[in-house]
């Protein structure tokens, strides 16, 4: 494997900065400095330092989606002692990453992987990763401010636009909406509906791209199929 791909999956940073690294000088390879890009290493066997500081090389890459409950901090390690993703992924061996995070009031889906390198690619927005939303507003929603959503909204940091928005149950007081776009501002979803008059209540994310959260129960963990895995890279 060439050298800058296992350190960007070992999560020191992305392919491109692992190349920044390499060209300064700050990556040796069993002892030696290594400043060509395209070094071979052999993940299970070779030590590689940055700075001096080993990089534990994970050839056994895995990958999970967790249906994170509502209250549950999107970290590994909370000062505050609140729930943390780590309380769900105790189950697995290693460390894990997650991919992006969600509101601590937001339920769903997250991916979680040791493989660095994808979960600096899904978080860029270069990617497009389309993210599916569900979330609960005031009902019913008016069909000028469904035409407004779709349109695009401008908020204080710059203007947004959906890849869709439909309806699902238009009723009073609470409607359903669906959500989806591809790009990861923080609380996005909530400042969107907040411009438009139609503040979320309740929000999860059922879906990042090929992977859906399908019948995954609140709190649970599951492997992805390497179909979904292949169709995420
Ligand atoms: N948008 C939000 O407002 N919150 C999330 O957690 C994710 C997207």
């Amino acid at each position: 494997m060439r050298l800058q791909k296992a350190l960007a999956q070992a999560g020191v940073a992305s392919r491109r900065a692992c190349e920044e690294l390499i060209a300064a000088g700050r990556v040796s390879v069993d002892g030696q400095v290594v400043r060509r890009f395209g070094a071979r290493v052999d993940p299970e066997k070779s030590e590689i330092r940055v700075d001096g500081m080993r990089v534990v090389t994970a050839p056994d890459l895995r990958y999970y989606a967790l249906n994170k409950p509502r209250g549950v901090v999107s970290t590994m390690f909370d000062p505050q002692g609140r729930p943390t993703i780590a309380d769900y992924a105790g189950q697995t061996e290693g460390r894990l990453f997650h991919v992006g995070r969600l509101d601590t009031e937001t339920e769903g889906l997250i991916l979680l992987t040791n493989d660095g390198e994808l979960a600096n690619r899904l978080a860029h927005p270069r990617y497009k990763v389309v993210k599916t939303y569900i979330a609960k507003v005031p009902g019913p929603v008016p069909r000028e401010v469904i035409r407004r959503i779709r349109k695009g909204v401008e908020l204080d940091d710059g203007f947004v636009k959906v890849d869709s928005f439909r309806v699902i149950d238009n009723i009073e007081p609470k409607a359903l909406v669906e959500i989806r776009l591809h790009e990861g501002r923080k609380h996005i979803v909530r400042r969107l509906m907040e411009a438009v008059g139609y503040p979320v209540s309740d929000l999860a994310r059922t879906q990042i791209g090929p992977v859906g959260l399908n019948n995954l129960k609140t709190g649970t963990l599951r492997a992805l199929t390497s179909k979904e895995v292949s169709e995420l890279y």
